[in-house]
């Protein structure tokens, strides 16, 4: 098995593995909400999980701790007034809408240019909105958003900005300039079933979820020690890895790109995360490819688009006709994948394509 699905999910980090176990055990299952001993130990390891996720964030705010980062999302977002966004967000935003409609809100849908890059350009003389909602790092296409420039654009308008981080977390710099963060573990080598809105000082929201006002009173619930223990490991590997995990993806992607050079790359080459490789090939047939090269995971177009067979929200956003999106699939690699596992998934991939006769 070769995993080129970074993208989806990644495989839990040995040190994260680690930090849970401590939290799975017979005397560390405190509540860490309750105030005798064993909760106060829960509490200060989830204390000790948001400082370490907290710092590859921005100072001048505070870190809460959701299910996902399409929690966080909506958390966001929730009763938040006019947004403005653009065409290529993931459906934890997007989807949005209807809610934000039904409410009264303005919810505008913005596009971007054909190499897949939202532009601030385009909120200059928009009514202004509460919000704006721009990615860092698309997680189809691996394109890297101007957010400094959507951000100061956003805040002319005198709107929040709110930045999906959940791909460009703990691999490339959180911008200073944000006012709202989402993040997820298990896109950096964490746990599933955690993820964070980073929420800077003085920034106004509505809980979604109510209960015994944890979290501020902002998200309701018990949390997991082990789940936060978790994303906090795995954010302290990040930040400790982050120039070595990025040279090792450079290396992958040139290796990957020498085999696959007659495919068409998605999406800017400058401006990218280069653990996202989105090619396509003329008259290619993808879920035969997939079901070809049973070996290798990797995905045609999202892990959230795919089965639906509608074409990616996002090629489509490129410009891209619904034929040749669905002819491009999604090579996702990182820290634990080797350079010869990814040119073996390479050689398998471009092969079967030519036994199609593409
Ligand atoms: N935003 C982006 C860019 C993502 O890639 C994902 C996950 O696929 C999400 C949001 C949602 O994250 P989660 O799986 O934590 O809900």
């Amino acid at each position: 098995m070769i995993y080129l699905d970074y993208q989806a999910t990644t495989q839990l980090a040995p040190e994260a593995r680690e930090a849970m176990l401590r939290w799975l055990g017979d005397d560390s299952f405190g509540n860490p909400h309750s105030p005798h001993r064993m909760g106060r130990a829960a509490a200060a390891a989830v204390d000790v999980a948001r400082q370490q996720v907290a710092a590859l964030l921005p100072p001048g705010g505070r870190v809460v701790f959701t299910g996902s980062a399409t929690e966080a999302l909506n958390l966001a977002l929730y009763d938040s007034g006019d947004v403005l966004t653009f065409a290529t967000e993931h459906p934890a935003v997007l989807d949005c809408e209807r809610h934000a409609r039904r409410h009264g809100f303005r919810f505008e849908v913005l596009p971007v240019s054909a190499d897949g890059r939202a532009n601030a350009a385009a909120l200059a003389g928009q009514r202004p909105p509460q919000v704006v909602a721009a990615m860092q790092v698309n997680n189809e296409i691996g394109t890297i958003n101007p957010i400094p420039a959507i951000a100061a654009a956003a805040h002319d308008l005198g709107a929040v900005m709110l930045c999906d981080a959940v791909q460009g977390y703990g691999r490339i710099a959180i911008p200073d300039c944000v006012d709202l963060v989402a993040i997820s573990a298990h896109k950096i080598h964490g746990p599933k079933g955690i993820g964070a809105l980073w929420i800077r000082d003085g920034v106004k929201l509505f809980p979604l979820i109510r209960g015994g006002g944890q979290e501020g009173a902002l998200r309701s619930g018990t949390l997991s020690p082990a789940l936060c223990a978790g994303f906090g490991a795995a954010a302290a590997v990040a930040a400790q890895r982050i120039d070595e995990d990025a040279a090792h993806v450079a290396m992958l992607w040139d290796a990957a790109r020498d085999v696959l050079s007659r495919w068409t790359l998605n999406g800017s080459a400058e401006h990218r995360w280069k653990g996202n490789l989105n090619l396509r090939l003329a008259g290619l047939n993808v879920n035969r490819l997939i079901s070809e090269c049973r070996g290798v995971m990797f995905a045609g177009g999202s892990a959230c688009a795919s089965g639906s067979g509608r074409p990616s929200h996002v090629l489509s956003a490129l410009g891209l006709d619904p034929a040749e999106a669905k002819t491009s699939i999604r090579l996702g690699f990182g820290r634990y994948t080797s350079r010869e596992d990814l040119l073996s998934a390479c050689r398998q991939i471009d092969a079967a394509a030519r036994e199609q006769g593409v």
